[in-house]
């Protein structure tokens, strides 16, 4: 039996009100031998996203971290602890494929760079992995970091240590000097600080720095690559959306990255940038704010996913009307591009590209990760769909739908439930109340639970 040795008084009430404990989060005695607890939610609807359809009463029945059985009506499973979500409606954990759950935004960004160690980022990132997590967000594909430090965030909560999502890694991005992974734009250019930094800090020039900077990401242990083919927002430099990386360049990364069993996503703004891209081989665009037709169609083709992160654009473009809160040319591409990502989105959603969910968290504050789902709604896409994009669509993307993305028996027990039906009102999927990953609750009656120390 797992102990739980420390509860909120509202979750402990809450679990006697409802007549039983069950299987939650917290730590478990190492040497205990293995439970087998069996645990039945009983939903009131069930989010279908494989055939995109909302059902009725439905019973999921969860055994040591999988789902066993997914059963029409509410039943009682004999010897199972009986979580009452009669009220709610039942989803799979939720994905978010554009993360970066090392950093935060705020008004002392760009000096605290100067100040912090990768230390403090990593630490800071334990409270952020935890929010987005309690957000609903079961998994994350983290698309860049400070020094490979979400490496050991994963490490940590794989092990049990802290409370996050499961996270697939990209570790440092990759670009090119004075690109955008290039941190030392905008420094005085002495050695001392900006240096010349190469394919250990994420910059390359040329096909051999391409393939070190995928095999260092190997060697670290990353789960994917990131690259910067476009200009970006939040860098130092001029350009939001030039070209910043040859044809060659992007296909030495991607050749590389696929031997080695990457998939490569590529943040690019501009058009051409995304062309390159494309061609290049790369598995998703990100952002895409300036894709144009023939983009689209070319990425249709070459069935290239897009994953749009709405909420990031919208972000920095209210920002960039705070005096200071930017440097000024970062204030000046964020009020530009901000604002164009959402149109885009809706475009890309009709000309029929592939579409995942992901919201470049930390650009904005951690765990509003949801309201990427009114955004998408706001550019045009069905509530079924944005629910797709960010399970069974995401899952695809990460390749992991063969555990991940439904509710379906066999796959891992990552659930969640939010108060009413989603497709009615998505603005609900802001108000997740039950968090369940790898068949452990870390949210009950919307009360997080904590862990045990
Ligand atoms: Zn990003």
């Amino acid at each position: 039996m797992r102990i739980v040795t420390r509860l909120s008084m509202t979750l402990a009430a809450a679990i006697l009100a409802a007549g039983s404990a069950t299987h939650i989060a917290g730590a478990a005695d190492p040497d205990a031998p293995a439970m087998a607890a069996v645990t039945a939610l009983q939903c009131g609807h069930l989010i279908d996203t494989a055939g995109g359809k909302t059902l009725g009463e439905t019973t999921i029945v969860i055994e040591g971290g999988h789902i066993k059985e997914v059963l029409s009506g509410i039943r009682p499973p004999s010897g199972a602890k009986v979580i009452d979500l009669s009220t709610q409606t039942c989803m799979p954990g939720l994905i978010d494929a554009h993360t970066h759950l090392t950093g935060e935004t705020s008004r002392t960004e760009y000096v605290d760079k100067f100040h912090w160690n990768v230390a403090d980022y990593a630490i800071r990132s334990t409270v952020y992995a935890r929010r987005t997590l309690l957000a609903g967000f079961t998994t994350v594909r983290n698309v860049g970091d400070q020094a490979n430090e979400s490496v050991a965030l994963r490490n940590a909560i794989n092990a049990g240590i802290i409370p996050g999502p499961r996270i697939y890694t990209a570790g440092r991005a990759m670009g090119t000097t004075g690109g955008h992974a290039d941190h030392t734009n905008g420094y005085r250019t002495d050695p001392d600080l900006a240096g010349d930094p190469g394919p250990t800090e994420g910059v390359i020039n040329g096909v051999d720095d391409a393939v070190k900077a995928v095999r260092l990401h190997y060697k670290l242990g990353d789960d994917l690559i990131k690259i910067m083919p476009s200009g970006g927002v939040l860098d130092e430099n001029t350009s939001g959306d030039n070209a910043q990386m040859t044809l060659e360049e992007i296909k030495a990364v991607v050749t590389t990255a696929h031997d080695y069993g990457f998939a490569v996503a590529a943040h690019a703004h501009g058009a051409e940038a995304i062309r390159r891209a494309v061609l290049g081989g790369v598995d998703s665009v990100e952002h895409g704010t300036f894709m144009d037709a023939d983009d689209m169609k070319l990425m249709v083709e070459h069935g290239t996913w897009y994953v749009p992160t709405i909420i990031a654009g919208d972000f920095v473009a209210r920002q960039s009307k705070v005096p200071g809160y930017y440097p000024p040319q970062v204030a000046a591409k964020a009020a530009a591009i901000g604002p164009l990502i959402q149109a885009t989105a809706g475009r890309a959603y009709k000309a029929h590209v592939k579409i995942a969910f992901g919201t470049d968290a930390a650009v904005y504050p951690h765990g509003q990760n949801a309201h990427e789902f009114e955004l998408m709604v706001g550019a045009g896409m069905p509530p079924m769909f944005t629910i797709q994009a960010a399970t069974i669509s995401a899952a695809q993307l990460i390749r992991h739908d063969k555990d991940l993305g439904t509710v379906t028996a066999g796959k891992i027990a990552d659930v969640v439930a939010v108060p009413g039906n989603p497709i009615d009102d998505i603005s609900l999927m802001k108000r997740v109340s039950f968090v369940m990953k790898d068949g452990v609750i870390y949210k009950l009656n919307s009360v997080p639970v904590e862990l045990s120390p």
